[in-house]
């Protein structure tokens, strides 16, 4: 049984083939974001000198929560990915990237997991001018609140 996004790149590597890598790869909850639909994944892999090169887009879409207001928020991801992955396994930093790359095993589902995970905002918001929550009742700032607009500074 093979683990999902596992790619043989033996051809690319060895006789030099161009390979299009086109997958739907499934992403785990990372952080407070979940992804609601697999990442559409088209790439194309190429031997260039020493190193793999990968390139193409990514696309999905993760959702979480507002760190304001706390509402939904589905966010879309577009990447426009240009990779070169070392084909020197030896000296690899066991934390770096190229550890996707594991003799001709191209780790496609790990790849593809960092570069998404790196691309996540640190704070979600459901849009910049949001005003987040009452102190006073709890609800929105965005008109749903009625109480008496006190700034607190
Ligand atoms: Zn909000
Ligand atoms: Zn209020």
């Amino acid at each position: 049984m093979s683990s999902v996004g596992k790619i043989d790149v033996g051809a690319v590597l060895g006789a030099g083939r161009e390979l299009d890598l086109h997958q739907a790869i499934p992403l785990p909850d990372f952080g407070s974001f979940s992804f609601p639909a697999p990442a559409e994944v088209a790439l194309a892999a190429r031997r260039v000198g020493r190193s793999l090169e990968l390139e193409g887009t990514i696309d999905t879409a993760a959702d979480g929560a507002c760190a304001r207001c706390l509402d939904d928020v589905r966010l879309p991801i577009h990447l426009e990915v240009s990779e070169n992955i070392e084909l020197d396994g030896e000296r690899a930093d066991p934390l770096g990237e190229s550890n996707v790359l594991v003799g001709e095993q191209l780790d496609l589902f790990d790849l593809v997991r960092q570069l998404i995970d790196s691309a996540l905002p640190i704070v979600l918001l459901c849009n910049e001018e949001c005003q987040g929550l009452c102190p006073a009742c709890g609800k929105k700032r965005d008109g749903t609140c009625t109480c008496p607009q006190s700034d607190p500074e």
